[in-house]
């Protein structure tokens, strides 16, 4: 039996499945996929996924019908369910709330986004099942393994510069000024003067700094610090 959580994809956008199993798989989770309604409920219930990632406009019945049934069954009902929406469903999206979907997301969205609303609700719902790896751009983070790496490169961080990372992955692209990381990084009870993050941060950009790559840390003049992977990409 595996132990790795496993996601439901339900999704008839070939591109989109191939993506988001390329991302699921690589931040550790175990993937199915069904391209239409109906194989989504058929699916659900042999293999009672911890979480279903359920598109708006799917084949033979709607997403927002398959939500109503997997509510509706018992073996299901209490499986998070994350909705995926295009652009301009604006009523939709409320009642698909209503239908008893986790969260919603409206197409087209980043993957960093998606794979932190995952990790959000898997805390939630199931803290022991949430993944201890965590991945955003070419930066991988494994948690039990005390480990990161850049493009594939092993990167070796000192202890504050690794719980710094770890937080700013936490929450791709928030700015977060020096106080904030402070406090979550240091704690609030420590005195630490402002200028110390600045230098943790220069050391952490340092080491994150593998040859050829970009600089995933996007400093904000007088807001402080963010991490992200918009940066990285382009
Ligand atoms: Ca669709």
């Amino acid at each position: 039996m595996s132990l790795k959580p496993t996601v439901l994809i339900a999704e008839d956008e070939g591109a989109l499945i191939t993506l988001l199993r390329y991302n699921l798989e690589r931040e550790g989770y175990r993937v199915l996929e069904a391209q239409d309604g109906e194989e989504a409920l058929l699916v659900a219930a042999e293999e009672k996924p911890d979480l279903v990632v359920l598109d708006w406009m799917l084949p033979q019945l709607s997403g927002i019908e398959v939500c109503r049934r997997l509510r509706g069954r018992q073996e299901t009902r209490n499986v998070p369910i994350i909705m995926l929406t295009a652009r301009g469903e604006e009523t939709d999206r409320i009642r698909g709330l209503d239908t008893g979907a986790d969260d919603y997301l409206t197409k087209p969205f980043s993957m960093t986004e998606l794979l932190a609303r995952l990790r959000a609700v898997m805390r939630r719902i199931r803290p022991s099942l949430a993944p201890d790896t965590v991945a955003i751009g070419d930066i991988e983070m494994d948690r039990a393994a005390h480990r990161v790496r850049r493009a594939g490169k092993e990167v070796h961080l000192g202890p504050t510069e690794y719980k710094l990372l770890d937080h700013l992955i936490q929450h791709p692209g928030r700015v977060f000024s020096r106080e904030q990381l402070l406090d979550a990084v240091w704690g609030s009870d420590v005195y630490v003067e402002a200028r110390t993050v600045d230098v943790h941060v220069g050391r952490l950009r340092k080491a994150l700094n593998v040859e050829g790559v970009r600089d995933p840390i996007r400093t904000v003049r007088s807001a402080g610090y963010s991490l992200d992977d918009a940066a990285m990409a382009s």
